[in-house]
This record gives C-alpha cells, structure tokens and sequence, in this order.
C-alpha cells in the first residue's frame, strides 16, 4: 500500500482536469485577472446554490470574517472598529483565524467551552456567560460567532433563539461546512453573514488562497464590496479604511468549476464517514464522531475526527504505517500569544483543552478507494486490539 495522506489534491485535479484547464484556459485568453467575469459568475452561483440573496468574493475565509465584522461595526456603529468593550462570543477549539478576526476588527473575544460531542460551542455556555454578566459593566456582549468545525453545524436552533433574545449578530464561520445544512437550510443562511473559505483543504478549494463573504443584508452586502476594495464605490476616492482583499479571478474560475463537484464530493465524504463508523464502533478506547440526527443537520466531513486518550501513540503507528492524520487543533486559542490580554474567558475551558489532547483526524478524502479505507481501518483496529 502507497502512503494515504489526509486529502489527495492530486487525484482530485486529475478527477475534474478537463474543467478545470479549461476555465483556467478562458482566463488566460481574456487576460482579465481583477474582478472579471468569473467572480460575478461565482457570486451568482454560489449564492443561488446556498440559498443566500449576496455572496461577495474575497482573498481568504478570514478576510470574510474580518470584513463581515468591519461591515457590521460601520452598520451598527457608524463607526470603523468596535472597541474592547464589545465582546464577541466564539469557540477556542477553532482555527485561529476566528478569534483573530474579532481582534482585527477592535473587539474582545469571549472564548465558552465547547460541547465535547460535537466539538463546536455550548449554547449552555453562551446562556450561563450571558445571565452572568454585570448589568452595570461597560463591557456588553454584542455577538456570536458560531464555528461549524469539522463539517458539522451548530445547534442553530438555540443559538439563533439565544441570540433573538438578547439582540446578539451571528456570524457563521463556515470555513469548514460549505454544503452543510441545520434542518435543510444551508450553513451560512442563518446568521447576519457568513464566512467561507477556499484554501485549498477546504471541502471547495482553490489553487490558493480565497473565500466569499454571504449575507442576505444588502447593505453588508455593500459594505463588504467596499471595504474589499480599499474602502469605497470609487478605488480614487474612498470612505472607509479598506483592504486590498479581493478574490483572484483565477481562484473563482478554479472553484467555479469545482463547485459543480461539491454535492458528489461531500457524498463521497459521507459514506467513508459511515464505513469508518461501522467498523471502529465498539472500540473501548475510542470515541467516534457523533452521527448528526438526521433530521436537523447535513454533516459534510471536512474532517473525520475521533477521540482518544492514546492520540499520539495511535498517531505515530498509524505514521509507520503510511497513513497520515491530523490533529486540528493542537493549542486551544485562549493557550496562544496572541490572545494574552486581549481575550476573556468563562469558567473553564477544560473540555476544548481536552479535545486538544486527543482528537485525531482520519484521511477523508472523497476518492479514497475502498482498500485505502480499509487498510486505514485495518490498522486501527490492529492498534487498539
Ligand atoms: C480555514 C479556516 C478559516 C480561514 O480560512 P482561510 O481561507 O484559510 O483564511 C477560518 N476558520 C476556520 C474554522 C477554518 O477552518
């Protein structure tokens, strides 16, 4: 047996190569590289395909969740930042990315412990931070920025009740969730906007960097287009304190012609998810992903990730063997630099520390052949019996 690595963007390329040369091919000929026809041409699709009134093309899934939180901060504020009293509720067991974003746009990131069967936020947590905060406090709790890790949606129910209630904005991180649904509707459809993201790993990547912002507010909508563009209507002549964020014509001509490939391709993930599932269920020492109930969300398995307090022996066997895994992610937020004096915390946050110890993700990708699958579960099982 090859090495299995974790994503085989080769024979993915392989898979589409005709598409894709082909609309590669088309931008070479029209030589029309900022802003051309494919972008307007992505925006369309992907918002029709999402169910989702704007999609705005920019250059990564963070810069969709800085200018998302830019937007919202001149909307909300008619200012260009919030400020350290504005504190944003999110996840620590996250790309870093999602907390860095809060802090890029001026505001303080309030991480909650996370839920140790999904992985992703708490709502509990989000209730009980929110009942505790001191009425006479200047600091004032004004959003929620939900991460859909690892392809599975958050409770959307409960946070966008939670979120109602307390006049909160949702962002929705969906970085790893393109395609991914909460009770048939589309990640990305619930909150204020949402992030997406096309770096390459990604369920819908490019051949770089790149990502799209989606929102069914005109005016973010508006907003978003400026600020991507060094901040207004007119490049000459600007409002806001912009960004050189767009997304390459090129990148959209890629993911264009990928994007016909999406719903297969999460399939795929999916049904190595099941087998996975049937095969390593039972194992004492190893818990397995929760298995969304059906009814309410549309897991699309940017990861397969298991649990298990042996992580990095079980890693390094599986390494021996010529099979990659990940760990996503190794350092819970509130445990790097960059967070130090400019984060809060709510109680603990042993169970994302928790996770960070012993989650392990599985080569998922969409063409894996069955013996690959099998060779990957094979040696598992050896491991643990
Ligand atoms: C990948 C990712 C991002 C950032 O996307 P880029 O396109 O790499 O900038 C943000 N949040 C999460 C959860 C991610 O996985």
């Amino acid at each position: 047996m090859n090495r299995i690595p974790i994503l085989n963007l080769v024979r993915q390329y392989e898979y589409m190569k005709e598409d894709i040369d082909l609309a590669i091919k088309k931008c070479l000929e029209h030589q029309n590289w900022i802003l051309g026809p494919e972008i307007y041409e992505l925006e369309k699709r992907m918002s029709e395909y999402l169910g989702i009134k704007h999609g705005i093309g920019v250059s990564s899934g963070t810069d969709a969740l800085v200018l998302s939180l830019r937007a919202l901060a001149i909307k909300l504020r008619g200012r260009e930042y919030f400020d350290r009293d504005d504190e944003i509720l999110t996840t620590p067991f996250t790309f870093t990315a999602t907390g860095d974003a809060i802090l890029r746009a001026g505001a303080t990131p309030v991480f909650l412990d996370i839920d140790p069967v999904t992985f992703n936020i708490d709502p509990q947590k989000i209730k009980e931070y929110l009942s505790s905060n001191n009425p006479g406090s200047k600091s004032q709790v004004i959003g929620v920025i939900p991460v859909h890790l690892y392809g599975q949606a958050c409770d959307m129910d409960e946070i966008m009740t939670i979120a109602r209630l307390h006049k909160l904005f949702v962002i929705e991180d969906l970085a790893q969730a393109i395609g991914a649904k909460w009770n048939g509707n589309h990640l990305g459809s619930f909150g204020v906007s949402g992030g997406v993201s096309f770096f390459p790993s990604k369920n819908l990547g490019g051949f770089g960097d790149g990502g799209m912002v989606v929102t069914n507010d005109p005016e973010i909508n508006e907003l978003v287009r400026m600020l991507l563009k060094h901040g207004g209507k007119d490049k000459y002549n600007v409002d806001h304190i912009g960004y050189n964020a767009r997304l390459d014509t090129i990148q959209a001509a890629v993911v264009l012609s990928k994007l016909k490939y999406l719903d297969e391709f999460n399939q795929r993930r999916g049904k190595i998810a099941e087998k996975y599932s049937q095969a390593l269920k039972g194992i004492d020492e190893l818990t397995l992903p929760f298995p969304p109930p059906a009814r309410s969300a549309y897991h699309v398995y940017h990861q397969y990730t298991i649990k298990t307090k042996r992580r990095d022996a079980l890693q390094d066997y599986l390494k021996q063997k010529g099979i990659s895994t990940m760990v996503y992610y190794p350092v819970p937020l509130h445990k790097m630099g960059v967070f130090q004096g400019r984060m809060k915390i709510s109680g603990n946050l042993i169970r994302a520390e928790q996770a960070s110890s012993e989650v392990l993700s599985l080569p998922i990708e969409p063409l894996q052949r069955e013996d690959e699958t099998n060779f990957i579960i094979s040696k598992i099982r050896e491991f643990f019996l």
